[in-house]
């Protein structure tokens, strides 16, 4: 896959989907099973019209605010426009989640499950959801631990219903995440949940070999972005 600096977002978008649909044909599944979540935190405007300009329609932001200051004016020229918030969230900023998100990928704790129930409530709007699992037990990381993980699952199902429609997991940076991805997959199964996102720049072909449906990839498409605080 050409990830190189001199081409350009709409090139790199096509290297990525030209391998997606290369993964999902591997795998025996229907390349339009698998949809595409550019992650654009951190880069400018710019780069996000330049994508949608290439018909990308799904962005991924990890801040409500940069969320927020980059995508709602975008929805009136864009009306296909798709925004997922798939970092850690405070409760804080439930509401203005509620308000600006199509779906929510970071369900982790029950203090944030009645903050976005009370949000859903005020806004009258409530964003499809996902919980993100912590597969590799890591402290520093967001994501209901596994050994939670399916109480917290049915907690949110009996709250959110059908709006509930998956799971997230970000596998820890040193490992394969093969057996992340698997074990998310099987939680998805017992649970009826259809929606699996898992897979970035660097794995997005092996999670969806494993069943992904949403894989989030933002390097790949928009270029390196300046190191996470
Ligand atoms: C930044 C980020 C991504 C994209 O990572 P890349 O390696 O740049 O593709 C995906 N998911 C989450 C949750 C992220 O924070």
């Amino acid at each position: 896959m050409d990830t190189s600096l001199s081409s350009s977002i709409a090139e790199r978008l096509h290297a990525v989907r030209t391998s997606m649909q290369a993964a999902a044909l591997a795998a025996g599944r229907d390349p339009a099973s698998v949809s595409l979540v550019a992650v654009s935190k951190f880069h400018p405007l710019q780069s996000v019209q330049e994508a949608l300009a290439a018909n990308q329609c799904v962005f991924g932001e990890n801040r409500v605010q940069e969320a927020a200051a980059k995508f709602p004016p975008l929805r009136a020229t864009h009306p296909a426009l798709r925004l997922h918030l798939i970092g850690g969230l405070q409760t804080n900023k439930a509401r203005e989640a509620v308000r600006i998100a199509d779906m929510i990928e970071s369900l982790d704790r029950p203090a944030l499950v009645d903050a976005i129930a009370r949000a859903a409530d005020a806004e009258g709007r409530l964003p499809d959801l996902l919980v993100e699992v912590n597969t590799g037990d890591e402290p520093q990381k967001f994501g209901v631990p596994k050994e939670q993980a399916d109480a917290f699952i049915r907690l949110c199902q009996q709250r959110f219903g059908a709006s509930l429609r998956g799971l997230m997991c970000i596998p820890p940076a040193e490992q394969n995440p093969v057996p992340h991805f698997q074990l998310l997959r099987s939680m998805a199964q017992t649970h009826g949940l259809p929606v699996l996102s898992m897979g970035m720049s660097a794995d997005f072909e092996q999670a969806i070999a494993q069943g992904a449906t949403l894989v989030r990839v933002g390097s790949a498409i928009f270029g390196p972005r300046p190191a996470l605080a």
